[in-house]
């Protein structure tokens, strides 16, 4: 039996294996890959190689650290989480394991459009994360597909560094909220409201977009594109547990604990602020503060 079980190799995750180990405690980390989202880099045409990820290099030490430690990880997928008596059974597709405690860190994946196009151009121009990426615009022309407010947020970081944004909306979603309405007046943004977008073009990069508005389709240059249509927390395997919000994000308090002792959870899987590698960092780090608080009283 393990003390800490951490599902989820990603920053949160590696974070509380690090702390987890330091504290002593018999540690494993159950993941489908380590490093997780920090594996994403964006380049755009003329900006090759430029590195964004910031806190990328700390979690690459932790990810070697956590390599050259075998017995402390176990490259699987979880499926499920069940209490048994006090402590806790994870069922993973390689086997079943037991522990005091769980940390979920299993983050959150940007959903997609599944658009001709888009599948190849990931990370070339394409990006699902304006609040990480807008800065690589600067001086350019981009696109960003999506009507939430998340979005609408992510259109007017870009309106502030793009030459122009091409805000493609297929509904009118949150457009008539103050900042829907700053966004329809604002000089370098080109609205497509009720639009559909049908192709991403670029051989190595996006280079152009197929925009189909009022039955016409025409084709617009652009140096990039973001599609923000939201993130889904990878909470599948705690389903059973009632412990996610209404939009599948585990809720968690000020020391990452859930509302079932024993479980805490860490990173983009959680309903915290905004998705980033250093918060998600801090966040591993409190987790396993906490259940390591938690196993003392045991
Ligand atoms: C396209 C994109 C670009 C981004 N760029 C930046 C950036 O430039 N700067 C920045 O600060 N942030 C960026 N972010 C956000 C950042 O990557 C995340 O906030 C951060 O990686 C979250 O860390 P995490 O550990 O919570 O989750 P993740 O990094 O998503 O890691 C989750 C881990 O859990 C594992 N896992 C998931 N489900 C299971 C399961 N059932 N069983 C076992 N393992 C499982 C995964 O394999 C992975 O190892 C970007 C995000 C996206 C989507």
């Amino acid at each position: 039996m393990y003390d800490l079980i951490i599902i989820g190799g990603g920053p949160a995750g590696l974070t509380a294996a690090v702390y987890g180990l330091h504290k002593r405690l018999e540690t494993l980390v159950i993941s489908e890959d380590l490093g997780g989202k920090v594996n994403y880099r964006v380049q755009i045409k003329g900006l090759e190689g430029h590195e964004i990820i910031s806190g990328a290099d700390i979690v690459e030490k932790f990810k070697r650290q956590l390599e050259y430690l075998h017995f402390a990880h176990q490259m699987d997928r979880v499926t499920k989480i069940a209490p048994v008596n006090n402590h806790f059974a994870v069922m993973a597709q390689g086997g079943r394991y037991e522990a005091k405690a769980v940390i979920v860190a299993t983050g959150a994946r940007p959903q997609r459009l599944d658009v001709p196009g888009e599948k190849r151009l990931i990370g070339r121009g394409l990006s699902y994360s304006a609040i990480s990426h807008a800065q690589v615009f600067i001086e350019k022309d981009a696109a960003l597909y999506g009507s939430s407010a998340r979005a609408l947020h992510s259109a007017a970081e870009l309106a502030d560094v793009a030459t122009r944004v091409h805000l493609i909306l297929p509904d009118r979603g949150d457009l008539d909220s103050a900042l829907g309405k700053k966004l329809a007046a604002h000089p370098k943004v080109t609205l497509y409201e009720n639009a559909t977008l049908k192709e991403i073009r670029g051989d190595e990069f996006v280079e152009s977009l197929l925009i189909t508005q009022q039955g016409a389709t025409k084709e617009v240059k652009v140096d990039g594109l973001f599609i923000e249509m939201g993130l889904v927390p990878n909470s599948e395997l705690v389903a059973d547990l009632g412990l996610a919000d209404s939009n599948g994000r585990i809720a968690i308090n000020s020391r990452c604990a859930t509302k079932k002792p024993g479980v805490f959870a860490a990173g983009d899987v959680t309903d915290i602020f905004i998705e980033q590698v250093l918060i998600a960092i801090g966040e591993g780090a409190k987790a396993a503060l906490s259940a390591y608080e938690y196993l003392l009283k045991q």
